[in-house]
């Protein structure tokens, strides 16, 4: 197909560039920006690499955000075409991260050649933060990179992750914030014993129900205009010897996660956590683990360009949503960024026969560059 868009994206889909690995997909879009002058860092860490890039040297950053990694395929014979030989049927490409999101990348930087052919003095910079390493665990990808940004002083004025965030139809919805994520490693101390001798025994699994009960029966907060209320999810219980029936267990562990909104953070749970398990009179120990702070891009510029534009080539105006998984959106609030998530249809996101519309990518190519033109040559 005669599209640089779909092009790109067919070239970095048939590299199965499973996360962490990037396998040589940034190499193909270093190459691209190299014809443009892009200042280049790669900035890799451990099994992670991870490139910054950005054209222009003053004014205000506009930075792009995305990722080469892609999720497992799963078993390749349950898809109609080799997900990683990208297929065109019927106006769709087929391929796993056709959606998720080697083609929201190709379409950012489509259409950042397009704009800095038409605009090669522009003021502002365009920036460019690609990692392989948001399928997996984020540790040495988007986060790290920002933290090195911060320790240079360096400014991200407004951020677009390339995510796909659109539902029905593209660019129905903006995530304009995402809820935190903590989870909560629980051990209950109890006294091992014999089942007919339950009296000289205390069973962690009898102790700790009315706990688990009010755990996830509390009402945590009301959310807020932006957020749902915070939820939680008990993923694991585990306790017991073997399959032996007289023996009750002296440990139990439970596994917990939080999701979480801007009326509360780690502190505030792991003291109601604590509070609760206190009430019970558990014997305990606790360990957390924060994924992802809940980040928030209040009303303002970059949503109403963005929202602006969206309605002028789709004919309506895009919904904002909090809702999903964790991005990494929530690094780049740190860095102090209006922070916004938009990119293609999340129908086929992470399934088999990933596949994403090939105009609709066209036309985000558009937005994209519209949002270049109207951000960077004030
Ligand atoms: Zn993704």
């Amino acid at each position: 197909m005669n599209c640089p868009i779909i092009q790109l994206a067919q070239q970095l889909i048939k590299i199965p560039s499973i996360s962490p690995n990037d396998y040589g997909c940034q190499k193909i879009i270093i190459d691209r920006f190299k014809k443009y002058n892009f200042l280049i860092e790669i900035m890799s860490f451990n099994d992670t690499t991870n490139l910054w890039a950005y054209h222009g040297k003053q004014g205000k950053t506009l930075a792009f955000i995305g990722h080469t990694d892609v999720v497992t395929a799963g078993v390749i014979k349950d898809w109609s075409y080799n997900p990683f030989i990208p297929t065109i049927n019927n106006g769709f490409l087929y391929g796993r991260g056709s959606a998720d999101m080697k083609g929201s990348l190709a379409s950012m930087i489509v259409a950042a050649e397009r704009f800095i052919n038409t605009f090669p003095n522009h003021i502002g910079r365009l920036a460019f933060l690609i990692t392989s390493d948001e399928e997996s665990k984020a540790i040495n990808g988007t986060k790290k990179v920002i933290n090195e940004l911060i320790a240079r002083n360096e400014q991200i004025d407004y951020c677009i992750v390339g995510e796909p965030s659109s539902n029905i139809k593209l660019g129905d919805i903006i995530k304009h914030g995402r809820r935190g994520s903590l989870t909560a490693k629980l051990t209950i101390k109890g006294t091992q014993g014999h089942i007919a001798y339950s009296h000289l025994a205390n069973n962690p699994i009898h102790s700790s129900l009315p706990f688990l009960n009010e755990l996830i029966n509390k009402k945590w907060d009301n959310g807020n205009i932006f957020f749902p209320p915070t939820s939680v999810q008990i993923f694991n219980i585990n306790a017991g010897i073997g399959n032996s029936n007289n023996v009750i267990p002296g440990e139990l562990v439970i596994l917990f996660n939080f999701r979480f909104n801007t009326e509360l953070n780690e502190e505030k749970i792991s003291k109601k956590v604590k509070t609760i398990l206190k009430k019970y009179k558990l014997d305990y120990k606790i360990e957390w683990s924060l994924s992802g702070h809940p980040f928030l891009t209040k009303k303002n510029e970059l949503i109403d360009i963005t929202s602006k534009i969206i309605k002028l080539h789709c004919g309506y105006h895009p919904k904002l949503l909090t809702d999903g998984g964790i991005s990494d959106g929530r690094f780049l609030s740190q860095i102090g960024a209006q922070v916004i998530e938009l990119g293609p249809l999340n129908k086929t996101i992470h399934k088999i026969n990933e596949c994403i519309n090939i105009i609709d990518l066209q036309q985000l190519s558009i937005i994209y560059q519209q949002i270049m033109q109207k951000i960077l040559l004030i």
